[in-house]
């Protein structure tokens, strides 16, 4: 059984101005109670959840009375962690200032937020505790993510936490809701293996079929970039520089995003478990030619396998991890290892029993083969 975790962002549908106006009275208290904490947790020297709770629960029940006690420690809990990161950026010597908490937030967790169906339609209302007792809200998902939510099963689906804010682009208030679910695992006796390397991005294989992710156009655009990285540098053109780099991540990311969607399906159709390497010793294993150039060592392979095994277990698709000493030199035919296996790099050709084959089509079946 697989849990899978999703947020969706939905709007609270028109409410009464009398409720808006409570909605708006809970967001500005957790603006204020924010800086609060941060505030005392700058003057107590501490970010340590027990500390905080003891020194300023009384001091903050006497301020808002009626503010109900579940929001009050869920903005606590959140202020320490915003804090601590603020805290771990400043460690780094990285600029930041305290946080300010100008567009606040507000988490509701199980006990202070309940979803519900209304009966005979598709209409969801929450229902919110707020200083003036539980108040009810029809929210509003849009037809994607009604069909989503229709498709799973009641039994499995939970509603976790819903985080309300105020959107200004949207200028309405809205609602990131967290659900969980539960999916069946695939029993199967089919394996899917995975070879991740520079040449081809991804080989996914089962026998008799094999898919390649080339990186070569990958490779190209990120080559592009990084002599754009350097021409910039020479003009220590260093804004820009990172402008470039995180277009490059988001790159990257899409690349990943494409390639891991591809492999799922794939595996979902050939009814197929998915087994990839361990990550540590790709590198180790990964030959570069000194033609590939440095900048393009750092493909975010564990990007990729991260998005392939959340995609995968969405479906009910186990993903295992082996240990990949071998699964290149070795020949998926006879079992010989040898590094001679292996004359050139997309070349598979085994001294004992002469199997020859795309050296990254051997490798990927290898990898499944592995227990
Ligand atoms: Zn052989």
């Amino acid at each position: 059984m697989f849990t899978i975790k999703k947020t969706i962002c939905v709007k609270i549908f028109e409410p009464t101005k009398i409720k808006e106006r409570l909605l708006g009275d809970i967001l500005t208290i957790s603006g204020n109670l924010s800086r609060f904490y941060v505030n005392e947790m700058e003057s107590l020297g501490t970010s340590n959840k027990a500390i905080v709770h003891k020194e300023t629960y009384t001091k903050v029940k006497c301020t808002y009375p009626e503010f109900p006690t579940g929001l009050i420690q869920t903005i606590r809990d959140k202020s320490i962690e915003t804090y601590k990161s603020y805290k771990a950026l400043i460690k780094k010597s990285k600029k930041a200032t305290l946080p300010q908490f100008t567009n606040p937030v507000v988490r509701y967790d199980c006990r202070t937020f309940t979803l519900y169906k209304s009966e005979n339609s598709f209409e969801y209302f929450v229902s919110l505790s707020t200083p003036k007792g539980r108040v009810r809200l029809p929210i509003q998902f849009g037809s994607f993510q009604l069909n989503i939510l229709n498709g799973l099963s009641d039994k499995s689906l939970k509603f976790c936490t819903a985080e309300l804010k105020f959107s200004k682009r949207l200028k309405h208030y809205i609602l990131n809701i967290t659900y969980e679910y539960e999916v069946e695992e695939t029993t199967t006796s089919n394996v899917c293996g995975i070879d991740l390397g520079l040449i081809n991005y991804a080989v996914f294989a089962v026998p008799g079929q094999i898919n390649f992710f080339k990186g070569s156009k990958s490779n190209q655009k990120r080559k592009h970039y990084a002599e754009l990285r350097r021409k910039l540098g020479k003009k220590k053109l260093l804004k820009k520089i990172k402008s470039i780099g995180s277009k490059e991540q988001r790159y990257m990311k899409d690349v990943n995003h494409k390639i891991s969607g591809n492999i799922v399906k794939f595996a979902k159709n050939q009814k197929a478990i998915i087994q990839m390497e361990k990550l540590t010793d790709i590198r180790e294993r990964i030959n570069y030619t000194k033609k590939l150039n440095k900048q393009l060592h750092n493909w975010n392979f564990r990007q990729l396998q991260i998005f392939i095994e959340y995609k995968a277990n969405a479906e009910g698709i186990p993903v295992l991890y082996i240990d990949p000493r071998n699964t290149s030199r070795k020949c998926h035919k006879c079992g010989h290892i040898e590094k001679n296996n292996r004359p050139r790099q997309n070349y598979f050709h085994c001294v004992k029993c002469g199997f020859t084959s795309n050296a990254d089509y051997n490798a990927a079946r290898n990898i499944a083969e592995t227990f």
